[in-house]
């Protein structure tokens, strides 16, 4: 069974599917909160549906990670998407966190600016490494390669489902109602049709932060549904994680909170095959790979959560956001490739100023 780490939001918003909205967001994980969020101060009135509860989907169940940048290192984002494009990726994912966490201000959302340390796990990523420490310095980010890891002092991590309820809490009364399942989006001549079950609306937009689940909504979008495996431990005496680690081009993460418990996840590349799925339960075969690196990292501590998730892969890597072919007044905020939690809130924003 999937028992993530982290407690769902504590508020609940049970509700129904409203007859008419400005703007109907479908889904409720940190890209749908965020559009929220970034609406609301535009004085743009706005319904969130989800289909479950808040931070249900990948937002309530990641390893809470804040890293500036994609999972690939920064010398190969620039092969694969020039230097003036790859910048950006990493300036926009450094801006998400500062500004993703200042929305939140005065709130617990177990954030921690520690830094990260990105391990090789070979010879061909550490080169990688050591040249995009260069790359990285000539275009104005602070990391330092030591030796042995990259190792970058403003990156950081929270719980991402504190983060979720953060900006929920933020929302005005009825502006997110829990347990709405969209079963069809279609675009009229000046508004667009939603239906949950029975129940219709008319929106003036609607935004797709549907993540993963958007092609089950609007099959021309291309994104792949993709399972990440986790564990997490009862409070471990040693100290094993003093700062986020990432490592194996993003296949292995692991980190230690303050208060001992050690989350570990990924070894996905251990098993391609099985993991382009909506399913969203643990594995034995990859839930072996994570009990052995907990030996390796000699974690003595017990196992207390065994969870999967399902991440929303695109073709090149970054997010799509915008309007959808062929769909008047339907936008995306979705395809967060593993890195949602260091994307969304930024993307929302440019998502919320289209709208
Ligand atoms: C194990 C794991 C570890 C990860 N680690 C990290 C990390 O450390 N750092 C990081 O940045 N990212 C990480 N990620 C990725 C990150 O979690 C996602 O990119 C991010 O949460 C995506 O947020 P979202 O709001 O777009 O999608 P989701 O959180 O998946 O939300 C989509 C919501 O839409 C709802 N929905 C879908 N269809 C419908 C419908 N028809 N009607 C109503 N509602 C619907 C779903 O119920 C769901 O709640 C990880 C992911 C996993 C699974």
């Amino acid at each position: 069974m999937s028992t993530p780490f982290w407690a769902p939001p504590p508020e609940r918003h049970p509700g129904e599917l409203p007859d008419k909205a400005d703007v109907l967001i479908i889904g409720g994980g940190i890209a749908g909160t965020s559009l929220l969020w970034h609406l609301a101060r535009r004085r743009i009135d706005a319904v969130l549906v989800e289909q479950h509860h808040l931070a249900w989907g990948a937002s309530g169940r990641n390893a809470g990670f804040l890293l500036a940048g994609v999972a690939s290192s920064y010398s190969e984002a620039i092969q694969r998407y020039g230097r003036e494009k790859a910048r950006q990726v990493w300036e926009i994912t450094s801006e998400n966190h500062d500004r993703m966490v200042e929305a939140a201000r005065g709130m617990d959302i177990g954030h921690r600016r520690l830094g990260s340390s990105i391990l090789p796990a070979g010879d061909e990523e550490r080169d990688r490494l050591i040249e995009s420490e260069q790359l990285l310095r000539d275009d104005g980010f602070e990391v330092r390669w030591d030796g042995s890891r990259l190792l970058n002092p403003r990156d950081g991590e929270l719980d991402p489902s504190k983060m979720v309820a953060a900006l929920a809490l933020q929302a005005k009364g009825q502006a997110i109602r829990e347990g709405v399942r969209v079963t069809a989006v279609v675009p009229r001549r000046r508004s667009v049709l939603v239906r949950a079950g029975e129940a219709e609306c008319d929106a003036g937009v609607v935004i797709l932060a549907t993540n993963a689940y958007t092609p089950q909504l609007v099959p021309s979008v291309k994104i792949q549904p993709t399972r990440a495996q986790m564990v997490a431990t009862a409070p471990e005496t040693t100290v094993v994680a003093p700062v986020p680690v990432y490592s194996n081009f993003g296949y292995r993460y692991w980190r230690q909170l303050a208060t001992g418990e050690v989350l570990l996840g990924g070894w996905r590349d251990t098993s391609f095959e099985t993991e382009n799925t909506y399913d969203d339960e643990p594995t034995a075969e990859i839930q072996s790979q994570l009990d052995r690196a907990l030996d390796d990292l000699r974690v003595n501590a017990r196992v207390t959560h065994r969870w999967a998730g399902t991440m929303g892969f695109t073709e090149t890597g970054l997010p799509l956001s915008g309007a959808v072919e062929g769909m008047p007044n339907v936008y995306l905020c979705a395809g967060f490739t593993g890195h949602g939690m260091a994307f969304a809130f930024m993307t929302a924003k440019q998502v919320a100023e289209a709208v």
